[in-house]
């Protein structure tokens, strides 16, 4: 099994880069965005309850993120592997999900953090608000996210880098580099188990 985290600030790139890992290496993605968005589409009470948190840049607390988290992994059970995209981003979270996986013995392999220049970061969200109409693709809620990220996020480069797990990836380059970067990683990771 092989599992893998991305993570990064809003706007670093981790939607797509999953998209191209799952679909090079066959896992299956959870991205707890896609599905706080899904359930804000489809009007669910878990829906209501994202759409105030994620509308003002706050994260949604744990106790709800993980109860979602641990159901779509276990619909999928038998599933060669997964990436994390979006998810963990507390330490709190992170601690859970490590515990979650050592009960199947199944820790998380490989952790990708990509880097993205502040500026640069504004620059691509302001541009995909254009294109996603995503209603936290605005100015106010993007410093906002940003400064959660700083605040309760990245701390987990530490968390991932004390477990000896954090590849640091240079996230400034184009979609193809930066996935050729990540890519080498991972085929060097398959090589080596
Ligand atoms: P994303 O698409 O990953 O940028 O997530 C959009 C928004 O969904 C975030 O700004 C948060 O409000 C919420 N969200 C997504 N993932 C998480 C998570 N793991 N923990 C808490 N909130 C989250």
């Amino acid at each position: 099994m092989l599992n893998i985290v991305l993570f990064g600030a809003p706007g670093t790139g981790k939607g797509t880069q999953s998209g191209l890992v799952i679909e090079k290496y066959k896992l299956i993605h959870i991205s707890t965005g896609d599905l706080l968005r899904d359930a804000i589409k489809n009007g669910t009470p878990l829906g209501k309850l994202a759409k105030f948190y994620i509308d003002n840049g706050q994260l949604v607390p744990d106790s709800i993120i993980l109860k979602e988290v641990y159901h779509k992994a276990m619909t999928h059970n038998s599933a060669p592997g997964f990436v994390f995209d979006g998810f963990p981003r507390t330490i709190a979270q992170a601690s859970t999900l490590d515990k979650m996986l050592e009960k199947k013995n199944v820790p998380i392999n490989m952790v990708f953090y990509l880097e993205v220049d502040e500026e640069e970061l504004y620059k691509r969200i302001m541009h995909r608000a254009r294109m996603s109409g995503r209603t936290d693709d605005n100015e106010d809620t993007v410093r906002k996210r940003i400064k959660v990220y700083n605040e309760q996020t990245f701390p987990l480069l530490n968390y991932y880098k004390q477990q000896g797990k954090c590849i640091q990836i240079d996230g400034m380059h184009d979609i193809d580099a930066v996935f050729g970067q990540i890519q080498k990683h991972i085929d060097s990771y398959l090589e080596l188990i």
